[in-house]
């Protein structure tokens, strides 16, 4: 399963092993832990690991945690458990607030470089003072402050004599470039909050372009992999290692985004969703998130396999969700047993059963996989067919049950239908039908053809089941840029249905994984199954649905 495939962050790699330029290769992946991780994430990740691992190279966990209003301990902990989940470990496990004392003596470097100033501008001024793409910024009045009254500014901002917003430290750049983000970007601001890592250590924390190249610096990291966004941001980032006076040289390397249609892939998002209740939580099965396609039934390999496919280059791409689908169907299709499911029940009586008589019959787990062996299934007098498997006035080339028409019960017998029961609205309640014993299955009766083939469960061994259908919770729309994302929501992404499975389904675990017979794949739900009561997730439909 080792990815090969050559893309331009490779050939790169290559180069510098082979010119001599670096031993060793190290990267690593830099989340901040502001929310769950999704499938974006996930191609950072794998693209990453298995970049430093093909090269006998590092990855380092990083938690880029410099921003203390939005970071929380139990994001770091859902990170940790995603990235070990799908198949990664990390050389070491780092935390950017660990090195503040570090950023914040470099700081100190810049100031005394003359290469750092405190600016007492506010956030719109400096705004405002940075001028347009046509038109050079105005330097902060604040610019040419002495190098002894910056460090003893920066000294009482770091002791909280000032209030958020009172002061910024800014790097003494250039506000005539033609790329913004060196027009004297922010580097420090203060911030009265509590960090998960730091408590209340400091009320100054660094931006993330003056923080960020330091971190890479400081691990060592041979390559900095990040998005397309980044790349106006790299001349910063190369300044800040130079001006700062790093030993290593980490070089940022950017590459496009995954995007998918029909997903929301921001965290800040995600979170709204979470929020505001739309969904049940961060690992619903509708999120993009890696717990939520976890809780769905998605496998690790299955997500591996799609990063791997997908590929990493600088063009932006929008990856069709079926490619996800693709992949998640091509592993069950090897290792989910076959069973079957009624998730609308229909009774049917088979009015020429012997009452009281229960037979076993015989059940393959995966017609493609002999290895993965048989079940034994009862069958009696009264069993459970879908609704949409009858059809009082069918149309044309309708081959399932009708009256007077003859189908086969998938691993058990022909059965025709003789008789529809109505309640007294005129709604089919049952149906009756007789059954051929010369038809069983396994016999190699060859008789007669029937052209439907259905599945059932037997009605008195039935186990009660719930069966959660899944749809796109967001929908792409022509216009959506113009649209808030919460007016996008599909109404109708989760269907709850009442059915029932076979009897032999009573002591599946949760994340148990099968295909039911004509439905899709379907993964038993860790939160909502409980003790008596099964829930099953639709990961995926089969690639035929049933439909007409
Ligand atoms: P979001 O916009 O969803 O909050 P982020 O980039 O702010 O994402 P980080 O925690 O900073 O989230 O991301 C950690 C790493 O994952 C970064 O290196 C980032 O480039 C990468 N990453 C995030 N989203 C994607 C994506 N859609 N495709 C590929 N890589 C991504
Ligand atoms: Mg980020
Ligand atoms: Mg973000």
């Amino acid at each position: 399963n080792k990815p090969t495939a050559s893309n331009f962050i490779r050939n790169i790699v290559v180069q510098d092993l082979e010119s001599g330029k670096h031993k060793e290769i190290i990267t690593r992946f830099p989340p901040e832990p502001n929310g769950y991780l999704h499938i974006g994430h996930a191609k950072s990740i794998v693209l990453n690991f298995e970049l430093a691992d093909s090269f006998n190279g590092k990855t380092y966990l990083r938690f880029d945690d410099t921003n203390p209003a939005k970071e929380d301990i139990e994001y770091v902990e859902s990170i940790k458990e995603d990235v070990k989940w799908l198949g990664f470990e990390w050389e070491e496990l780092f935390f950017a607030s660990d090195y503040f004392e570090e950023m914040y003596n470099r700081a100190v470097l810049l100031i005394k470089k003359g290469l750092a100033y405190v600016c007492d501008l506010s956030a719109e001024e400096i705004r405002e003072y940075r001028g347009t793409l046509t038109q050079a910024g105005k330097e902060s009045p604040y610019r040419n402050r002495s190098v002894e009254e910056n460090l003893d500014l920066f000294d009482r901002m770091r002791k909280g004599e000032f209030q958020d917003g009172e002061k910024v430290l800014r790097a003494k750049i250039d506000m005539a470039s033609p790329n913004m983000n060196m027009r004297d970007p922010v580097i420090y601001r203060i911030v009265h909050a509590s960090h998960h890592n730091t408590g209340d250590k400091w009320c100054i924390y660094p931006m993330y372009d003056y923080a960020h190249p330091l971190e890479d610096a400081i691990e060592k990291i041979t390559h900095s992999i990040c998005t397309m966004e980044f790349e106006d941001h790299r001349p910063l980032y190369n300044w800040v290692v130079e001006q700062c006076e790093m030993e290593a040289q980490p070089q940022q390397i950017e590459f496009a985004r995954l995007n998918m249609t029909n997903t929301v892939m921001s965290k800040r998002k995600l979170k709204q969703l979470v929020d505001e209740n739309v969904v049940d939580g961060w690992d619903d099965p509708r999120m993009p998130t890696i717990s939520g396609l976890r809780r769905k039934g998605y496998t690790a390999n299955a997500i591996r396999n799609f990063c791997r496919e997908i590929g990493v280059s600088k063009n932006q791409s929008v990856v069709d969700e079926q490619m996800l689908e693709h992949f998640i169907r091509q592993d069950l299709s090897e290792m989910a047993p076959r069973t079957m499911a009624v998730l609308r029940p229909l009774k049917v009586v088979i009015t020429n059963y012997p009452e009281g008589q229960t037979e076993m019959l015989e059940a393959e787990n995966n017609a493609e996989d002999p290895s993965m062996g048989v079940r034994q299934i009862p069958f009696s007098r009264e069993i459970y067919i879908e609704q949409d498997d009858f059809m009082e006035n069918p149309p044309a080339k309708y081959f399932r049950l009708f009256p007077g028409n003859e189908v086969r019960l998938k691993n058990a017998y022909f059965i025709k239908c003789n008789d529809v029961i109505k309640d007294a609205d005129g709604n089919v309640i049952e149906i009756h039908c007789t059954y051929d014993p010369e038809t069983k299955s396994g016999t190699g009766f060859t008789g007669r053809k029937v052209k439907g083939t259905i599945h059932w469960v037997d009605a008195a061994n039935a186990v009660p089941a719930e069966f959660r259908l899944y749809e796109p919770l967001i929908l792409d729309e022509e216009d959506e840029d113009d649209k808030h994302f919460l007016e996008q929501i599909n109404e109708n992404s989760l269907q709850i249905l009442q059915g029932f499975v076979e009897d032999n389904m009573k002591d599946v675990k949760p994340q148990d994984k099968f295909q039911f017979f004509r439905h899709g794949y379907f993964n038993v739900d860790p939160k909502h199954t409980k003790d008596g009561k099964l829930v099953f997730n639709r990961i995926v439909s089969l690639k035929s649905s049933f439909k007409l």
